[in-house]
This record gives C-alpha cells, sequence and structure tokens, in this order.
C-alpha cells in the first residue's frame, strides 16, 4: 500500500472561505484580470438550463469568439449548483451548490502564465493559500489514439519546472485509464497522465466524437493529497484519479488549443483560451489541512445548530451522512430563496423543494422531531455577508419560506404514518409515496419495526419505473435535449390531456375519450365524435394546444375524494375504475385550470417542456375509427 503522507503543513495562509475567495481575486487582479461578479444562480435568458453549474458556462459566447467588454483577461469566483451531484453529497467533497473560482484568457496568455499562476496561488504564503507543494498531485492528457491526438507534452514540462523550483523531484507517470492506475497506483509519481476520457475538454467529449468545426484541448488537473489511508473498495491501488477520497480535485485547466477539420485531423487554433475552475470549498479544505469540505467556516454554524438539536456530535458515524445532507441543502436552498426562487412543481422550484424535503427527513433520521430548517440556514447570510450581502438581506424571508415548507411536509409525514397504520399487515410502501409523499426508507424502518416483512425489491422495481417516468428533479435539463424513450412518451401523455381539451373547446363539450395509446414517437386517442373534422378545426386544436405549451403552464397532481374530483368536472381516463381517493392532474392550478383529468400520471412538470428543442404539436391524422368515434394521430415534432 502507497504510504500516508503525515500532514505538517503549518504554513497555511486564509483558512476562512472569505480569505480563499478574496486572494484568489487579489492574485489574478494583479496579474492583469478583470474581476468580474458572479453571475446568477438562475441562467439569464436561457430556458434550456435551471441552473449555472461552472464558471464556464456564462462565458461560452465569449470563449467562442465574441469579445468581451471587459477585456480579454478575466477572473471571477461563480456561484455554481450540480443538480446531478445530488447523490454524491454524504460524501467528503461533493455538495450541490458551491462556488467555482476561475480565471480565463480569450486568445491571450496560455499554458506557460496558467500553470504557473495557479501553482504560485497555491503555495505562495505571501500572495496565496501557502499550501505544501508536496501534497499537490497533477495530471495532464496522455494523448488519444483513437484521433491520433498527441500527449500534452508541454505542461509535463512547465510541471516539472514549478516543482523542481520547490526541490522535488517530479516524476512522470503515464496511467492512460483509472483501471491501470487502480492497477499501478502511484509508483513514486507526481504528474500522471489519462487519456481522453479524463483530460480532454470539448462541448462534444473525447476528440473522435467532436465534429468538424468543434473546438477543444487538453486539460491539466490539481489534486490535494490529504493523506487519508486508501480505500481498497474503490480499486487495488490508490492514484489521484482514484475515489477512496484521499486525493481531491481542486482545480482543472483548459487548454482551448485545437479545432477540428474536415478531414478529422485537428489544427491549432489562432486564438488559444484558457478556462480555469477551481473548487473554492475544497481549496478551503486544503487550506485546513481536512478532507472534509463541511468543516470548513462558512457550517460553522449550521453545524453547531444540528448538533444541539439531535443531541449528535458531527463525526458520529450514523450521523455524518444526514448532517452532510442537510449542511449542504439548506446552504443551497439559501442561495435559492434569496435568489427569488419559491418551493413549487416545476423547474428550480420543485428543485428547492426536494432539497428541503431531503434535509427534513434527514432531520428525522437525526432525531430532530420538530421543525429544524430555519434556524439551520440562519447562519450562511453572516457566512456570506462580504461576497453575497443579498443572503443576509433575505434572511426573513429564507425562514419564512423554509419554515412553511417543513411545516406542510411534515403534516405530510404525519398523515402517511396515519395512512400506514391504517394499512395494517398490508402496507403498501409504494402507494405512500406516490399518494402522499411518504419516503420509502421511513416505511421500511416503520414495517421492520413491526416485524412486518415489506416485500423491497418489488417496491423499488415499482419505483425504479416511477423515478424514470417521472420528472424528479432536473436530470433530463442537464442531458440537454438527449431525452430518453421514457421523457418522451411522459411528454406525450401530457400533450394527450392538451389535446382532449382542445378537441372539447373546438369541437364542443360531448367530446369524450374512448380510447388512448401512447408511445415514444407519437400519440393517438379515440374519442366521441359523429363527423369528419374539417382543415379549420385541425389548424384550431393545433393552434390552441402549442398556446397551452407556450404558456409554460405547471402540471399538477392534487389527491382527492372521488366525488370531489367528479364535483371539478375532472375528465375520467378512458376504462378505469377509480378507488375512493384519486388523483387528478390538472394543467394549470385546480382553480383556473384549463385541463383536468382523473389520472395516474406520470406527466411533465410545466408544459414547456413539450415544446423543448423548438417542438410544436402537430396532427398527423384524423380518421374513422369506429360508428361515432374518430381518431387522431399526433406528434411533436
Ligand atoms: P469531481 O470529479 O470531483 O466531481 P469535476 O470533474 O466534476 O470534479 P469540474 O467540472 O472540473 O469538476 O469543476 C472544476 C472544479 O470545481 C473541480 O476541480 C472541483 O474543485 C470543483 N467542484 C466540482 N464539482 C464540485 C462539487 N460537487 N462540490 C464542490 N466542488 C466541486
Ligand atoms: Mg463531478
Amino acid at each position: 500500500m502507497t504510504p500516508i503522507r503525515k500532514l505538517d503543513d503549518s504554513r497555511s495562509n486564509g483558512a476562512r472561505v472569505a480569505d480563499v475567495r478574496k486572494r484568489y481575486l487579489e492574485f489574478f487582479e494583479k496579474r492583469g484580470h478583470a474581476v468580474i461578479p458572479s453571475a446568477p444562480i438562475v441562467p439569464e435568458n436561457d430556458p434550456t438550463t435551471l441552473f449555472t453549474s461552472s464558471g464556464m458556462q456564462p462565458l461560452v459566447p465569449y470563449l467562442l469568439g465574441e469579445p468581451h467588454p471587459e477585456g480579454t483577461r478575466l477572473a471571477d469566483s461563480q456561484m455554481s449548483f450540480r443538480a446531478e451531484d445530488i447523490e454524491e453529497v454524504g460524501d467528503n467533497r461533493h455538495t450541490t451548490f458551491f462556488e467555482m473560482l476561475g480565471n480565463w484568457s480569450l486568445g491571450d496568455y496560455f499554458k506557460q502564465e496558467q500553470l504557473p499562476w495557479f501553482f504560485d496561488y497555491m503555495t505562495s504564503t505571501e500572495e496565496g493559500l501557502g499550501l505544501n507543494p508536496e501534497h499537490l498531485y497533477v495530471t495532464v492528457f496522455a494523448g488519444d489514439e483513437e484521433s491520433g491526438m498527441a500527449a500534452d507534452s508541454e505542461s509535463v514540462e512547465i510541471w516539472k519546472k514549478l516543482f523542481g523550483d520547490k526541490g522535488i523531484e517530479a516524476k512522470f507517470v503515464e496511467l492512460g485509464t483509472e483501471e491501470r492506475g487502480n492497477e499501478l497506483g502511484m509508483q513514486g509519481g507526481r504528474i500522471f497522465s489519462y487519456g481522453a476520457k479524463k483530460n480532454w475538454w470539448s462541448r462534444a467529449g473525447v476528440p473522435a466524437k467532436m465534429p468538424a468545426g468543434e473546438i477543444g484541448g487538453p486539460d491539466s488537473e490539481v489534486f490535494y493529497d490529504f493523506g487519508l489511508p486508501h480505500d481498497p473498495k474503490f480499486g487495488k491501488e490508490c492514484h489521484p484519479n482514484c475515489d477512496c477520497g484521499r486525493f481531491i480535485e481542486i482545480g482543472n485547466s483548459v487548454f482551448m488549443q485545437y479545432q477540428k477539420q474536415e478531414d478529422s485531423s485537428f489544427k491549432e487554433l489562432p486564438k488559444r483560451n484558457v478556462d480555469f475552475g477551481g473548487g473554492l470549498e475544497r481549496l478551503a479544505a486544503a487550506v485546513r489541512g481536512d478532507a472534509d469540505i463541511f468543516m470548513i467556516d462558512v457550517f460553522d454554524a449550521a453545524r453547531a445548530v444540528l448538533e444541539e438539536r439531535s443531541g449528535k456530535q458531527y463525526g458520529d458515524a450514523d450521523a455524518t451522512r444526514s448532517f452532510r445532507i442537510i449542511l449542504d441543502h439548506m446552504r443551497a436552498a439559501s442561495f435559492f430563496i434569496s435568489s427569488g426562487i419559491r418551493p413549487g412543481n416545476s423547474e428550480q422550484g420543485y428543485v428547492l423543494r426536494r432539497l428541503i424535503r431531503r434535509s427534513i427527513r434527514e432531520a428525522d433520521k437525526l432525531g430532530i422531531k420538530d421543525a429544524v430548517l430555519a434556524e439551520v440556514a440562519e447562519g450562511f447570510g453572516a457566512a456570506y455577508a462580504d461576497a453575497y450581502p443579498f443572503v443576509q438581506a433575505a434572511a426573513e424571508t429564507i425562514r419564512e419560506e423554509l419554515e412553511k415548507e417543513e411545516v406542510q411536509f411534515r403534516k405530510t409525514l404525519v398523515h402517511g404514518m396515519k395512512e400506514l397504520e391504517k394499512m395494517g399487515g398490508a402496507i403498501d410502501a409504494f402507494m405512500l409515496f406516490t399518494t402522499y409523499g411518504f419516503p420509502v426508507e421511513l416505511t421500511e424502518e416503520i414495517a421492520k419495526e413491526r416485524g412486518i416483512a415489506l416485500d423491497m425489491s418489488a417496491v423499488q422495481e415499482k419505483m425504479e419505473t416511477h423515478k424514470n417516468l417521472s420528472r424528479e428533479g432536473a436530470a433530463q435539463k442537464f442531458a440537454g435535449g438527449l431525452a430518453d424513450h421514457a421523457e418522451q412518451t411522459v411528454r406525450y401523455h401530457t400533450a394527450h390531456h392538451l389535446l382532449l381539451k382542445a378537441l372539447q373547446v373546438v369541437l364542443g363539450p360531448d367530446v369524450h375519450q374512448r380510447g388512448s395509446n401512447i408511445t415514444s414517437e407519437r400519440l393517438r386517442i379515440d374519442f366521441s365524435y359523429g363527423q369528419k373534422m374539417t382543415d379549420e378545426q385541425k389548424r384550431e386544436v393545433e393552434r390552441i394546444v402549442n398556446e397551452k405549451i407556450a404558456e409554460a403552464i405547471p402540471v399538477v397532481r392534487t389527491d382527492m375524494k372521488k366525488e370531489e374530483a367528479e364535483k371539478l368536472g375532472a375528465e375520467h381516463e378512458f376504462g378505469a375504475t377509480y378507488p375512493e381517493t384519486v388523483s387528478v392532474y390538472s394543467v394549470g392550478p385546480l382553480d383556473s385550470a384549463f385541463s383536468i383529468e382523473f389520472c395516474g400520471g406520470p406527466h411533465v412538470a410545466n408544459t414547456s417542456e413539450l415544446g423543448e428543442g423548438g417542438k410544436h404539436f402537430k396532427i398527423l391524422k384524423e380518421e374513422a375509427s369506429s360508428a361515432g368515434i374518430r381518431r387522431i394521430k399526433a406528434v411533436l415534432e
């Protein structure tokens, strides 16, 4: 096993997050960079993504050639949110919300300046963080056979010199892949090369995947060695890209250097860019010499509240994960609410709601039975008073929103418990979850306590299907249009509701559904109507459906008594029989809905999702199905 390096940093500066940020911006300002403010956490004028998730994202137009008003050297600290990291939260280094330190060269400096600057920022005692260079390990691009792209030997030479100047002989080790790293380990190396999967950047992925005209280039990453023992669960040997937690990636310099040509060769760009992104919290953790990013100062107040309210210590084996999730989620929630997001059923609001509800579940696990979230969030305003004063300014709103949502969800929990009691020995965990939002893990725990065996594999299977189909989270947004079949089917399901209502508007209230069939390719509806539709009627139906898509109306699920739904005039789903309590889906809030149907779902969270990628609703065919029944086939294209 690799020997464990002893931590001996006594030269550290700026253990507070605010100091690490300030030193960074001053360091790069001194080197000719214009310091620009963080872009908002919700991107402006970009309906395709829910959140800003890196420093690069708001600067893409400038990296693609548009001149930036502040010049060719930029630096910032960017608020970032990665919904796709939500399941990682609980380990020692991932949070959903974090700040990404960035510096950019827009056709200005290149590797020779970027790598030494970042190295100096990390190691300089005067101007930087004073990190011990012994703890730093770097990776570079190994080259790529598939595309013939050469290895980044320039960066290797630069790193060798930088470490050499500190009296460290930096051995270069070619690993190529993570698998080889797991097999071969460190081999006394300091600079490691990996292939295109790890150390190549382009918007399209590895070089071979890039279309002609696309730009890309190698990147070089810096890892901090926290000296933890290697956990063999993650591979036989440890190496910088190992996930065991000993090495943590603290920064990544991307060198946008090449453009792919029609003949698949690569040409050096006349104007080369640098994009650097570094994890502020992770750098602060490195300064503290503690691999746990949840121990940095901005979490101190919140951690203390949780310890007091739960009677547990952060660090207790069974509590750490719950602590981390709540700390992360409540910081993110504070930034969200102070940025104008409110808990809701779609888009950013849904993500916020999910963060809050997950936190309540974790608080519950910690044994905290009364509302606690507002109190946990209270300290973030002060922690960010210097850089993001809007958080503190919104303190009152943050408290109110969190209290409201927590009280409501805790009621749901109580309600779910009551239903669960009624079920006796036959507990339907899936129904409790889908109908009451009652967490399955909780049902499982309670059944266990009472000696009732749940068929968890059956529940899991249903949950998987449900998860795949439902609008949980924002994952589909990040997939950037790579909608899978399930998602497309869900869109058609919602389009089906819009279509039925539009038919009633155009042809009259006697139109009802008589059959339906939905695939990921198209939707089909059979409905009661005695005549062939005119072209005008078809165009009008299309127009109405497309109008509702453009209006971006939330699609809301409400559970209620059957009679109540009937009173509301909810449209029956064809061929279904209903229990006493039903769920109805309405396009728009119940009291002003465009359409209301008895329906089990799933549906998109917002009608705008049907129009993603510039799609429109179109009737392909209208024909007779049987006596008095017409059939329409329609698509979104
Ligand atoms: P990782 O492999 O650790 O998830 P990444 O490859 O996703 O990191 P980048 O996309 O290169 O990271 O982002 C630049 C920097 O931002 C990283 O070097 C890291 O320091 C920081 N960073 C990325 N994701 C997170 C996160 N979820 N929480 C905290 N910091 C992060
Ligand atoms: Mg990541």
